[in-house]
Order: structure tokens, then sequence, then C-alpha cells
């Protein structure tokens, strides 16, 4: 193919990972001297990253799929797919893409793609990025889960964990401290039971807290079982390490929990949440929940509720159940209406917005050091260490840097502030 035809377009979908993913997929098509286009008419090769989380987001897949057809028939494009994809949607979706490849097998692309040989890396999470931002990199440090909790198909889609050699991250964070970047977002599907050699997740955050630059270190996703009192004594030394929490409670109900198989209780969850709030100051904790998992009575849910009332969190992503073929729950009655759910959803979100409220009260009158992330209209908007979000009135060049800014009004999820 002529250089100047040599144009690919990327569909991600979903969660940081795959953002991550895009980004590795990226640079290797950019080595190999494709140009990046936004227009589908223009591309000649696209590659989809899906999201199996959803039914809406595989939806959107099948979708885009059938408008490339006559394109792709042609021979003007191929299509290429990758990311979650359950073993159903493979066997549908195989029709209409050129190929369907794993995350871990990305590092094959120019192979597939130009016949060229395979990157010396076998691990597909040790290729270097392209990264979207200029202060914000994603890092993935693992991929995959063991944990089959019984609603989620990520173990069936992105296979069992693997964790990536400590060296290979550290390396990296240095290297995008030594190039500016002053937000760095560890990833994998549960990040705490991350284990490489000697090192386990706590050695590895205190490695990375030893880089030398100005620069925050955040984390997705942690998985209650796996948060050791070890981890919260690393995250109380600061520095780097930001104050801010995100650990999925998925219900506040004992049977619930063991019906979605998590492996904890909703007393041990407390118990992290109080043992993290004593040590590391202020603190800013968001969660998970599902509700309206199969079978899940009026009081099972009030069991939610009023965990979610005791611990008061700052965010929650509220989901309301819906199946995912394949998984264990899949086998269970879908039995609470749609009504309830969003009856369900709704008082979770009420109490959300009064514990975010009076959590974002005790910002008021402080000074708080931001990352500016977003500029519209003449306001920048930030994020703090604790991830609370901030608009103040600023310059559009302050994006991707830090400054200070006096906090003047609270809302549930947004503070207001000034530049200090
Ligand atoms: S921990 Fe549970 S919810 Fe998270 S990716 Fe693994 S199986 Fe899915």
């Amino acid at each position: 193919m002529k250089q100047s035809t040599k144009k690919f377009l990327l569909l991600v979908l979903g969660c940081q990972m795959n953002q991550a993913d895009a980004e590795r997929i990226e640079m290797i098509l950019l080595n190999l001297g494709w140009k990046k286009t936004d227009s589908e008419r223009e591309a000649n090769l696209i590659i989809a990253v899906a999201c199996s989380v959803r039914q809406s987001a595989i939806d959107r897949i099948y979708g885009k799929a059938r408008q490339w057809q006559t394109r792709r028939k042609a021979g003007h494009l191929q299509a290429i797919l990758t990311g979650c994809v359950l073993t159903k949607d493979k066997k549908k979706l195989g029709l209409q893409f050129d190929l369907i490849i794993t995350a871990k097998e990305i590092n094959q692309l120019p192979e597939i793609i130009e016949s060229q040989s395979v990157l010396t890396t076998t691990d597909y999470l040790c290729l270097p990025a392209h990264h979207e931002s200029t202060f914000t990199a994603y890092v993935p440090i693992s991929n995959g889960c063991n944990n089959f909790c019984s609603y989620c198909a990520v173990p069936y889609t992105r296979g069992r964990e693997v964790s990536r050699i400590a060296k290979s991250i550290i390396t990296e964070c240095q290297q995008l401290v030594a190039q500016g970047y002053k937000e760095i977002v560890l990833l994998g599907q549960n990040v705490n039971s991350y284990q490489s050699g000697r090192y386990n997740f706590p050695k590895l955050l205190t490695a990375l807290n030893k880089i030398e630059g100005e620069f925050w270190v955040r984390f997705l996703t942690s998985h209650p079982k796996d948060f050791s009192l070890d981890l919260i004594n690393v995250l109380a030394q600061g520095k780097h390490l930001t104050p801010y929490l995100h650990l999925a409670l998925q219900s506040g109900d004992n049977d619930i929990l063991k019906k979605m198989n998590r492996r904890y209780t909703a007393e041990h969850y407390q118990k992290i949440i109080t043992q993290a709030r004593k040590k590391i100051k202020n603190l800013t904790v968001s969660t998970d929940i599902i509700v309206g998992f199969p079978g899940e009575t009026k009081q099972q849910f009030e069991h939610t509720a009023e965990l979610m009332q005791m611990i008061g969190f700052d965010m929650a992503y509220l989901n309301r159940y819906s199946s995912r073929s394949g998984t264990a729950a899949s086998q269970l009655k879908d039995n609470v209406s749609k009504l309830e759910k969003k009856r369900r959803e709704e008082r979770l979100n009420k109490l959300l917005k009064e514990t975010a409220l009076a959590n974002s009260q005790k910002y008021l009158g402080q000074t708080e050091l931001l990352l500016v992330d977003g500029y519209k209209n003449g306001r920048c908007f930030g994020k703090t260490a604790s991830y609370k979000i901030v608009a103040f009135s600023g310059k559009k060049s302050l994006v991707g840097q830090f400054v200070k800014v006096k906090i003047i009004d609270a809302k549930s999820f947004v503070l207001s502030g000034k530049l200090a």
C-alpha cells in the first residue's frame, strides 16, 4: 500500500484499560508509517477496541461494523476487532471483521497488517504507547482477572491475570516524568493483586514514590478482598501518592455479595475504609454499586443504602444490573423489575448527593493544588490530589499545569475556586 493511503481510525469504547490498549496500537501503526484520521470514509484500516460491560457498547460495534461492510467487501477497508468481546459476539462479529485478536496479540499487528516481523517484546503491556494526553498517562501494570465475580465478563474476555514486569513499569514512569507528565494512572482489573518477582503492589508504589519530580500517581481498580494494611501504610506516605481511593463495593448485603462471588463482607469493606481514613489525610472514596442484582430484596437493597450512608462516599458509579451472557449470574433469574432498579438507583443517587456535598463543604476556604485538565469559555477545570473537580476562571494555557486555587463554593460533585 502507498504511504499516502495508509490511514487508520481507532474506535475505542469502554474503560481506561481499552484506552491504554488503543494508545499502544496507535504507536505501532505510527511506527509503521500509518497516519491517524477521524474520518471513517478516509480510513483504510479501522481497529475497534470493544467493551462488553454493557449491551449498548457492543451494539454500537455491531452497528458500525454494518456501515463498514460495503467498503470492506470492495477491498477498500480492513477492519480488526480487539478489546473485550464475549465468545457469542465473536462468532457473529467474525463475519463483519477481517480479524479478531485479543489484547495480548496486539504486538503481532505489524505481521498481521504488513507482514513485517513481530515486535521484539512478547508482553503487550510493555509496548510503547502514543499517549492521547500530554500530561496524564495510563500505564497498564496487569491484564486479565482471576476473580470471576458472577456478573462480570472480564475473566472470559481478557483471560487470567498476568502482571507486567516491575522494572518495565518503573522505567516507563521515570521516562514519563522526565517528559513532563504530571499524572500517572496505573491500570489493571485488580491492581492490588499485582505480583511480579519480589514486587507486590505496595512495593511497586514505594518504588514509584521514589522517582524525583512533580507528579501524582493514581491507580484503578482495587478489589476489597486484596486491600492490605500494608497498602494503606504506603498510601499514607503521600508525596506522589494521592489521597484518593476507588474501591468497588457493589452491594452492602452479605448474601448478595456472596451471590456476586465478591469474597468479602460489608463489615470487611467498612473496616478497610475506617483504617484508611485514620491513616490517610483528607482521603476521598469513590465506589461502584450494582442495584437490582438477581434476587435482591428490598431489605437487601436497604443494607446497601445504609452502608452507603455510613461510609459517606464522595462519588459512586451506580449501575442497574443487566445480565452478561456466559457469566454465572446470567443463569439466575433477572427478577427485579426495570422500574424497581430505576427507583433503587435514584434512591442511592440522592444519598450520594448528600454525602458528597457534606464532604465537598469541608474544602471551603482551603487552598488546594490542582492539576488543570480542561478549559471551556474562560473556565478552567482541574482535579485536586483527592480527585475533587474544581472549576475556576483562567486561561487555556494552564491546561496540563499544577496551580493553587482557593475554594469559594462547593456543590456535591464540583467545587468552585479562585486562582490563589
Ligand atoms: S474483579 Fe470482578 S468485577 Fe473486576 S474485572 Fe475481575 S471479575 Fe470483573
